[in-house]
């Protein structure tokens, strides 16, 4: 008799957790529909060292952190996951991934020990029709993720996903992709892009970088020009960005860094107010800009 009903049980495991699966996914939605719509960043996340260094930039993240109300979890999309393809992280625990070299040992030693949401990830996956979205084991969260993330939530408490940037699509492509997943705000996710507007490497004035603000007249040029497209609302200009002029190619010379912006962009609704913050360049061909739509 006893191993009758062991047996039996042992049968209706699989079902039992694919239920538990579903109630887990309900309970996330349902918990997500009754709060407010939260706000999106575009973070600019410059120097892996912002993550462990004291300065402006970092006061900046904590006081956004201070300021926002609690999400439910968290959509990042850094510039430095480019995949073929679209893909969310969708495992449990993701690891924190040092992807960069050169750096101080007390830079590979930070932890981001953040939980993931796969039910997030599969939510994400079921909104979007514009593409199908792959579901990713293996990634975690890079440096663009956790990096200014820490500062906003240094308790690593809130689950994170990641989605990645697929690098064969144009720009109006990750725009269009990036309204479909407007009603995850209403959900209490916050979605972060993390990046820089103005980025390019090549042209680091490293006899600058000592925490003085220095931006070549290009850059200054370029910034001006994002930030008044983004206060006015103009996005398209910023969506066709390759026919803005020289300034716009030398502060974008590879896409993947500007690219988190326009998902952010995509997302602004009519009734958000813009604020900039973190307003400042570094090195010269470096912006640290970083804007909050609520
Ligand atoms: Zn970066």
């Amino acid at each position: 008799m006893k191993r009758l009903h062991f047996t039996k049980s042992l049968a209706l495991l699989p079902l039992m957790k694919k239920s538990m699966e579903l109630k887990a996914l309900g309970q996330l939605s349902n918990a997500l529909s009754a709060t407010e719509k939260m706000p999106v960043l575009f973070l600019g996340h410059g120097s892996p060292m912002n993550a462990i260094e004291e300065n402006e930039f970092v006061l900046g993240f904590r006081k956004v952190g201070r300021e926002l109300q609690k999400p439910t979890a968290i959509l990042c999309i850094s510039a430095h996951w480019e995949t073929n393809g679209t893909y969310v992280t969708a495992m449990e625990h993701p690891r924190t991934i040092h992807d960069f070299g050169g750096f101080p040992q007390a830079l590979f030693d930070v932890q981001y020990p953040a939980p993931g949401s796969p039910a997030l990830a599969k939510e994400t996956r079921e909104l979007v029709k514009k593409t199908t979205i792959g579901l990713d084991e293996k990634w975690g969260l890079d440096h663009g993720a956790w990096s200014v993330i820490k500062h906003l939530y240094p308790n690593a408490d809130i689950p994170i996903i990641q989605m990645s940037l697929d690098y064969s699509k144009p720009a109006q492509y990750h725009f269009d992709l990036a309204q479909e997943l407007s009603v995850l705000r209403q959900k209490g996710i916050l979605i972060v892009g993390s990046g820089n507007m103005v980025h390019n490497l090549g042209m680091v004035a490293w006899n600058k970088l000592n925490g003085d603000p220095y931006a070549y007249d290009w850059a200054i040029e370029a910034s001006q020009k994002m930030k008044s497209n983004i206060l006015s609302g103009n996005f398209q200009n910023l969506i066709d960005y390759r026919l803005q002029g020289k300034p716009f190619d030398l502060a974008i010379p590879t896409p993947e860094h500007y690219l988190p912006l326009l998902y952010t962009l995509a997302l602004k609704d009519k009734k958000d107010e813009t604020t900039i913050f973190n307003d400042q360049p570094v090195g010269g061909s470096l912006s640290m800009t970083s804007v909050r739509f609520e």
